[in-house]
């Protein structure tokens, strides 16, 4: 189904008012209308002989990221599909460490915080503490009104994360959240929520908004 013209001159005025936002916090921000317009950027912003890590993320392999680098000559790391225990650990080390984390975000407030959260913190590491630049790419559908909101956004990425993985989170069961973690669940995908408030000291971010809903 089309996307209403009104609609798509929304999100354009809501992705440029948090790209301000963002850019208050210290990170270096920019809004595009498309994913195809988002892969061109990323193409551009990462350089030919970057090595990059890409961990769980849907949108940065949805906009056909990951294989424009690999064509292009980019190293790329990643942990997806079959692996043993020691070659997923080994390539998440390898993600966080590489030239650009390139991933997406659970949730962006419209006020500039960008939060995650995660089952076993390589993409929350990455995000407060990668090696080079940190590049997120980020749907307009995970802009969210404030923190509870976009901590409730981020949640609600939990079950088609957990269906992808083949867990079966208490949500899963339920359709709704119910704060598996604080009884200690073993399938718990919500140990780690990252809350970046302001660019980290000695990181470099930059966030491109897209116009089109992207990922989960
Ligand atoms: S805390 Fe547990 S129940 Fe809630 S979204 Fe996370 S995994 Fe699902």
């Amino acid at each position: 189904m089309a996307v209403h013209e009104n609609v798509i001159q929304a999100n354009e005025i809501i992705g440029r008012d948090a790209v301000k936002a963002l850019e208050r916090r210290g990170f270096t921000a920019e809004y595009v209308p498309t994913g195809a317009e988002a892969l061109r950027r990323v193409l551009e912003i990462i350089p030919a002989d970057a090595t990059v890590g890409i961990p769980g993320t849907i949108t940065v392999r949805d906009i056909g990221a990951l294989d424009a680098l690999k064509e292009r000559g980019n190293t790329v790391y990643q942990h997806w599909g079959k692996m043993t225990n020691e070659e997923r650990r080994a390539a998440r080390f390898r993600e966080n460490t590489a030239d650009v984390f390139l991933t997406s975000a659970n949730a962006l407030t419209r006020d500039g915080r960008i939060i995650n959260i995660d089952g076993t913190g390589n993409r929350v590491a990455g995000m407060a503490w990668g090696n080079g630049l940190v590049l997120f790419v980020v749907g307009i559908n995970k802009l969210a009104f404030d923190l509870e909101d976009g901590i409730k956004r981020a949640k609600s990425a939990t079950i088609p994360n957990a269906i992808r993985q083949n867990v079966e989170t208490a949500c899963v069961k339920t359709g709704h959240c119910v704060n598996c973690s604080a009884a200690g669940n073993d399938d718990s995908m919500c140990r780690a929520i990252l809350i970046l408030e302001q660019a980290v000291k000695g990181r470099k971010y930059h966030v491109i908004i897209v116009g089109e809903d992207l990922g989960y």
